[in-house]
């Protein structure tokens, strides 16, 4: 006799689905969510697959639970991340699951109360139950279960007997729908056509990416709304995903006017009820609308119609732990797999986003102007082997005079640099022993306001000693380079009655006060804001006309091969904060290389020639988006075990025509988290199946031993 095999995926680190036999009488689709046993435990996994067969020695499925299927269409994305970035298959599951308490996240719930009626047959747990609901408040029949600490069976049965009554709860929808023909803003012209020709393509049999290319202050949010109202109105469902979503309370606002209500947002901040609720809703489709960090890309979206990757350029799209990914390019995949658009939006995309655009791959929509007339800032460069300025002292005697000239006008100045904290650098004047991480192969920032030295990389803290740790010296530490709190300390004794913020990720107070200090900001509360790439993005400060870059030469002199490009991109954004208001914005940026192409580039405003420029040398070097790249990282808590591992891999690397393997070497942060880490390239010709070359290989690696570990990152973001 026949019976069905279900094969199992479960979200764990394991690369294939394991096989269990369905009991008869159980009715399984695929995609459903089910318990099965696993070594000695219950674990909770997804149908990936059925088939008849003989299970007789198999262990079988124990039952489905009641969470949302996973579609044909996720599963086949989950699929392919797996295959794209080499991770577990499971491990990719993981990120597209959420185990949800049907319950707790339904819509209209169901609440119990005792009604007064006595059970035919009183036992022990029966009793609890009747004394926890005493009190006559209505809860949910797990949350009265959990407070009687009994199962919820016991409650069912007092429910049948009449001892408990059933009252329906109703509560706050998890979000209100969208309407696309509310506050529909005045578009230019300009806008206008970018967003018909967004709205024409979503009616395509195939639709296709869209690099929505504008200027800062273009009013590309206005136009990629319209495909929003588009796909809303198109009955399915719209993604914007946005690198700092915790931050965009503005970009909420202006949602609200545009479709009356706020969108549903998904990121690590969203917790609990409000989580499950939310990917419920997701998944039955009532919710039209999220605006998500990277991780709303694997929601189970009932019908999406639309992504919208905001600031496509950015590296917060990229995940590294886990399962190595770049959100925006597996925006691209799932969009094709769901048939739906993509928009691709920036002021300074991607090199391999405008490739794309060239190889025919994405559709262009530019927006070449700032809306309602205003102009761009005006950028200068501050030469600073021509400026005298003090020892310990980092703003130019230019700088000085335009923040001057600015705050008499009563307008607001941004200084901008790259540093959280104090000092980069901490030593000791009398021994030169060089403060560095116990865990990591990286200098210790110190963190003045709270007293500390801090490694950014591990989260390593440590007191600010009295006395040197390495020779006993008192008052001997000499803090070295400007972070931005010491900046801070500066226009304090320059500027010392105007009001001054400092803005950075690890600001007391976290995401919250954030928040606050930047609607302040735009309400004009402060008059100068000093602050790291967190103020760069996206923000509109109406009164802000001056932009000033401490250090533009920061990020130039590491030897990644992007590291031109992104700084170009953190500067474009970070100047492109000035003049957005009704006043004319300018930029000084602070430079000791005035002739590098990025910022001749940027001063000039010919940004279509640096791309060109950068361009060609990628190409020369086939470096992606010419070639393909992957990184493999040995890492191990002994030196030795890493490197030997990574010399045993390189050793059977057996690279064919097109690949090359470069390394083992030191990787650029050596050791980090007490771990020690190898490094192994993998270079190949754009044809060449990465993919399947790297398994190949993988396949004749000998096993790793004790606690080394390898970790694959496909399109490395920096190498
Ligand atoms: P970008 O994202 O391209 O930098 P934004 O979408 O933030 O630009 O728009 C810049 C500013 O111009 C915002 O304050 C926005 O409200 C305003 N704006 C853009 N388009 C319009 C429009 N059609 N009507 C009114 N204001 C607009
Ligand atoms: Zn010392
Ligand atoms: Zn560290």
């Amino acid at each position: 006799m026949t019976s069905h095999i279900a094969d199992v995926l479960i979200p764990l680190a394991l690369d294939t689905a394991y096989s269990y036999a369905v009991p008869d009488g159980l009715d399984l689709k695929e995609g459903d969510v089910v318990q099965v046993p696993l070594a000695s435990r219950e674990v909770v996994g997804v149908v990936w697959g059925l088939r008849s067969g003989q299970g007789g020695n198999l262990k079988k499925v124990t039952g489905v639970v009641d969470a949302p299927n996973l579609s044909a269409k996720m599963r086949k994305f989950l699929d392919w991340i797996a295959w794209y970035t080499l991770a577990p298959k499971g491990s990719a599951l993981a990120m597209g699951l959420k185990l949800v308490d049907a319950e707790r996240a339904e819509v209209v719930r169901v609440g119990v109360r005792l009604a007064g009626q006595l059970p035919k047959r009183m036992t022990p747990a029966r009793q609890k139950v009747i004394e926890a609901a005493q009190d006559g408040v209505v809860r949910l029949k797990s949350e009265l279960a959990h407070a009687a600490g009994v199962s919820a069976g016991v409650v069912d049965g007092l429910i049948d007997e009449g001892t408990l009554e059933t009252v329906t709860l109703l509560q706050e929808p998890v979000a209100e729908a969208p309407n696309p023909d509310s506050g529909s803003a005045a578009l230019s012209d300009g806008q206008q056509a970018a967003a018909l020709e967004l709205i024409a393509s979503m009616a395509e049999e195939h639709p296709p990416v869209t690099l929505l290319e504008g200027v800062t202050g273009s009013g590309k949010t206005e136009v990629y709304f319209e495909a929003v109202a588009q796909a809303v109105r198109d009955g399915r469902q719209a993604l914007i995903l946005m690198p700092e979503i915790a931050l965009t309370t503005q970009f909420l606002d202006r949602f609200a006017a545009r479709f009356g209500v706020k969108p549903a947002t998904w990121h690590s901040g969203v917790t609990g009820r409000k989580r499950e609720r939310l990917y419920a809703a997701i998944a039955s489709g009532e919710v039209r609308v999220v605006a998500g960090a990277r991780s709303a890309l694997f929601l189970p979206y009932a019908d999406l119609g639309l992504i919208v990757v905001d600031e496509e350029h950015e590296t917060a799209y990229k995940q590294d732990d886990g399962v190595h990914y770049h959100a925006r390019d597996m925006a691209v995949v799932r969009g094709r797999i769901e048939n739906a658009s993509v928009v691709l939006a920036s002021a300074t995309p991607s090199i391999e986003s405008r490739v794309n655009v060239q190889r025919g791959r994405y559709r262009h929509v530019q927006l070449p102007e700032r809306f309602g007339g205003r102009q761009m800032p005006q950028i200068r460069a501050v030469d600073l082997r021509r400026e005298t300025i003090p020892k310990g002292r980092w703003l130019s005697p230019t700088l000085n005079l335009s923040i001057e000239d600015t705050l008499g006008r009563g307008e607001q100045v941004l200084l901008f640099l790259n540093r959280r904290g104090y000092a980069p650098l901490t030593l000791c004047r009398a021994c030169a022993h060089r403060y560095e991480c116990p865990n990591c192969s990286a200098w210790l920032v110190e963190h003045r306001f709270r007293r500390s030295l801090v490694c950014h990389h591990c989260g390593h803290v440590e007191r600010t000693p009295q006395a040197c740790i390495s020779c006993g010296s008192i008052d001997s530490l000499v803090p070295c380079g400007p972070g931005v709190e010491r900046i801070a300390e500066e226009v304090a004794e320059i500027f010392p009655d105007k009001r001054c913020v400092v803005l950075s990720s690890d600001m007391l107070g976290g995401t919250e006060r954030l928040r606050t200090e930047l609607a302040a900001i735009a309400d004009g509360a402060f008059d100068i804001v000093i602050g790291t790439q967190l103020v760069a993005k996206g923000h509109n400060f109406p009164l802000m006309t001056l932009v000033g870059v401490l250090d533009a030469d920061i990020g130039l002199t590491s030897g990644d091969p992007r590291a031109a490009e992104r700084t170009f991109q953190m500067l474009q954004q970070v100047t492109g904060r000035a003049g957005r208001g009704e006043k004319p914005g300018r930029a000084l940026v602070q430079t000791w290389q005035p002739d590098h192409p990025v910022i001749a580039a940027l001063v000039s405003g010919d940004a279509e020639r640096f791309y060109e420029e950068e361009t060609r040398v990628r190409e020369i070097a086939g470096l992606p988006p010419f070639g393909r790249l992957a990184s493999l990282i040995v890492s191990a808590a002994e030196r030795e075990a890493a490197e030997a591992h990574a010399r045993a891999m390189a050793l059977v690397a057996q690279p064919p025509a097109g690949v090359t393997v470069l390394g083992p070497a030191e990787a650029p942060l050596a050791l980090i988290r007490g771990r020690y880490r190898f490094r192994l390239l993998v270079k190949t010709e754009r044809e060449v199946d990465l993919q399947a070359y790297l398994r190949d290989w993988l396949g004749r690696c000998p096993k790793v031993r004790g606690n080394a570990r390898v970790a694959i990152d496909v399109d490395p973001q920096s190498f």
